[in-house]
């Protein structure tokens, strides 16, 4: 089985080998087969395609599984991109190898990486966080849990949830560089960067730019070692608190802001400290 990876809005994107590969296969798993019905039309090519997606992902092994056994090259894609990367195919793919199946990458764009390319943010080391969780709280503590972390922070975000995820953001990573690359490869491309303050300024004033589909990416926190040359240790800063009567969850949260990490954990320290007092 073949996983080939296919544009992400511009069609020249696709690879040569990706176009032969789709023309050569018996079958084509899509994610959605109306979609990539449009992609296989452009290329000209009429092969038998059926759906593949979280929801039939599990039903469809079976029957992949007895397409390959008689001997049929099928390839597998997605709605865009790069399939299994925040995408249906993990499922199938594990599956499939398990029983000992050759699965064949087609290796070709996918957003994350496109956007990381151009952002001029660290890519030395970078986490991708697919989607963040879409209710307001849960997200919140999703970018509390990436705070102190030190690589480039690399998540995507739907049109519709960029404003609020920006301003949790504001509040969780400060004065962070944030990069937005919005509409990757099409017309209205866009690298837009600044604070998350300052991004939330750009995009009420161009209602535009909160349009179309997007990767966010927040520069990491500074390394350890720079972190330890502040003015005060944490323990200086957790007892200043306790002794200027700041309660232990506040100080918890101020300590979870300063030096990142998880608030529960500086709880649980905050009381030892209170209590060896
Ligand atoms: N498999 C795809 C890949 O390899 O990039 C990602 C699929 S995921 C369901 C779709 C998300 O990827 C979008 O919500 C958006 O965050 C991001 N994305 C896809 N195409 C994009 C583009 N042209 N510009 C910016 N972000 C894009």
């Amino acid at each position: 089985m073949y996983v080939v990876a296919t544009p992400i809005g511009n069609l020249q994107d696709l690879s040569p080998r990706a176009a032969q590969t789709l023309g050569s296969v018996a079958r084509i798993a899509a994610e959605d087969t109306r979609h990539s019905g449009r992609l296989l039309a452009h290329l000209g090519l009429n092969v038998p395609m059926l759906s593949l997606h979280d929801h039939n992902e599990a039903q469809r092994v079976e029957q992949l599984d007895r397409y390959l056994a008689a001997g049929e090259d099928i390839a597998l894609i997605s709605d865009a991109g790069t399939p299994l990367i925040s995408d249906p195919g993990f499922v199938l793919v594990r599956a499939l190898r398990q029983r000992g199946r050759h699965i064949v990458p087609v290796p070709g764009p996918s957003a994350l990486i496109t956007a990381l390319s151009a952002a001029g943010l660290p890519t030395d080391r970078f986490t991708f966080a697919g989607f963040l969780p879409a209710k307001p709280a849960v997200r919140k503590q999703a970018l509390e849990q990436w705070q102190g972390h030190e690589a480039t922070l690399v998540f995507y975000e739907s049109p519709h949830r960029i404003v609020p995820t920006l301003a949790a953001l504001s509040e969780v990573m400060g004065q962070r560089e944030v990069v937005l690359a919005r509409e990757l490869t099409k017309t209205f491309e866009t690298f837009l960067s600044g604070t998350p303050a300052e991004l939330l300024i750009q995009l009420e004033e161009d209602p535009n730019q909160a349009r179309g589909e997007f990767v966010v990416m927040v520069h990491g926190a500074p390394p350890r070692t720079e972190q330890s040359q502040h003015a005060f240790s944490e323990e200086t800063l957790l007892k200043t608190l306790l002794a200027e009567g700041v309660g232990v969850k506040q100080s918890a949260a101020v300590a979870a802001r300063v030096f990142g990490g998880r608030k529960q954990s500086w709880y649980a320290r905050l009381q030892a400290i209170k209590s060896d007092d």
